[in-house]
C-alpha cells in the first residue's frame, strides 16, 4: 500500500480535546471520496479511543499537566483508500486486553460506563488492534477501507 498522507497530533489528555481530535481527523480525511456515514463512523470510533486514553489510561495520574494523547492518521492507497488511525497514551495500560474488549465489560461500572467503547470501535472500523503493557500505555490501531463509490461516469 502506498502512503498518500500522514498526520500526527500530540494533545493534552483532557476531555475537552476529544472534540478537537474529531475535527482534526475530519479535516485530514475530507479530501477523500468519503460518505457522511463513513465519516461519522470514523469520528465515533476515534472519540471512544481518545476518551478511553483520558478516562482510563491516565485515571490514576494526578499531574495531568504533562500527559498527552498521541494521534496518528495515515491515508494509504490500495485499490480503495485505506485510513489507519493510531491513538496512544503512556498511561496505566491494560492487563487483560481480551476481557477489556468484551462487550459490556467495564472496570468502572459505578461511573455509568456501559463498557461499549471497544465494541463501538470494532463495529465502526474494519479492524481494531489493541497493544498495551502495564504501566507503559495503550495503543489502539484501527483501519477502515473506503468503498469505491459509483459516480455518473460509471453509469
Ligand atoms: P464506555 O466506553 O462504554 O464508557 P468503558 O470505557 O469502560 O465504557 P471500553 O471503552 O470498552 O468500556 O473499555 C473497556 C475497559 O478497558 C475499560 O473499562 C478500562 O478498564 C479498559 N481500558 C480501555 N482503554 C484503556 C486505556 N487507554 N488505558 C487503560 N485501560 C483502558
Ligand atoms: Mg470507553
Amino acid at each position: 500500500m502506498e502512503e498518500i498522507n500522514r498526520m500526527k497530533i500530540e494533545i493534552k489528555a483532557v476531555l475537552e480535546n476529544v472534540a478537537i481530535v474529531r475535527v482534526a481527523i475530519s479535516s485530514f480525511i475530507s479530501t477523500l471520496d468519503i460518505t457522511i456515514d463513513e465519516l461519522m463512523d470514523i469520528k465515533t470510533a476515534i472519540s471512544e479511543a481518545v476518551t478511553n486514553s483520558i478516562e482510563h489510561g491516565y485515571d490514576e495520574v494526578d499531574d495531568l499537566e504533562n500527559k498527552s494523547v498521541i494521534v496518528k492518521a495515515y491515508i494509504y492507497s490500495d485499490n480503495d483508500d485505506v485510513i489507519k488511525i493510531e491513538i496512544e497514551d503512556k498511561g496505566v495500560g491494560i492487563e487483560d486486553i481480551e476481557t477489556a474488549m468484551l462487550p459490556t465489560y467495564t472496570s468502572k461500572p459505578e461511573l455509568e460506563h456501559a463498557g461499549m467503547g471497544f465494541t463501538i470501535m470494532e463495529t465502526f472500523m474494519d479492524e481494531v488492534l489493541i497493544d498495551s503493557s502495564k504501566n507503559e500505555g495503550t495503543k489502539a490501531v484501527s483501519y477502515t477501507h473506503l468503498r469505491a463509490h459509483e459516480t455518473c461516469a460509471d453509469l
